[in-house]
């Protein structure tokens, strides 16, 4: 499997933001809750926002590029497309259920125009995320030709959803048996709660 670079939050991104171990994850885990989501559920709120996560993960080099005005918009809407798309995939993935057809389609067709637009380049299985143009509003199409990537190369039998929050992670530990995001938030929550239920 591919070496992948571990994440340098920046903020208002936290560790606990990625734990993922796949940028392709992290980024549908920008969302506060899948299982039970909450009024304010959205982590990838402004453009500032979007573009910190791009530099957490090494997408960006530090120094932000400035990206403003409807360009910013349209990074940030494109950013939740491709995670909802990777996220209706990988979600299935880890309910070993079929992939849907539509939002792998949709990650295709946008990793594909980046592409043909030479806007992505050096397509190598071993880059992750694969090699891009550097201009923040490639970024999308790189982490979605990335998905695809990940879709055919990572092991999908670990790939696991939260049972708590639904994030997503790849379950790297050695006897393959984790069920958290994070023990330290939703591990000791659940336990919190059975501990709660089981007094009653
Ligand atoms: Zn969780």
């Amino acid at each position: 499997m591919v070496a992948l670079p571990k994440p340098r939050p920046r903020p208002p991104w936290e560790d606990g933001h990625f734990v993922g171990g796949h940028v392709v994850l992290d980024l549908t885990n920008t969302v506060f809750d899948r299982a039970h989501p909450v009024a304010d559920n959205e982590l990838l709120k402004t453009p500032s926002a979007a573009l910190a996560w791009c530099a957490s993960v090494g997408l960006l080099e530090d120094g932000l590029p400035e990206v403003s005005g409807a360009a910013a918009d349209a990074l940030v809407s494109q950013l939740r497309a491709v995670r909802e798309d990777a996220w209706a995939v990988f979600d299935a993935v880890a309910r070993t259920a079929p992939i849907p057809e539509a939002p792998f389609g949709a990650l295709l067709e946008r990793g594909g125009a980046g592409l043909r637009d030479e806007r992505l380049r050096g397509v190598d299985a071993s880059r992750v995320p694969l090699d891009f143009d550097g201009e923040p509003d490639a970024i999308p199409a790189a982490l979605s030709l990335s998905a695809v990537q990940a879709l055919f190369t990572l092991p999908r039998g670990r790939i696991r959803a939260c049972a708590r929050c639904g994030w997503l992670f790849l379950d790297s530990s050695r006897g393959g048996r984790r069920r958290w995001c994070s023990m330290g938030t939703c591990g000791n929550r659940e336990k919190a709660s059975r501990h709660r239920r089981g007094k009653r």
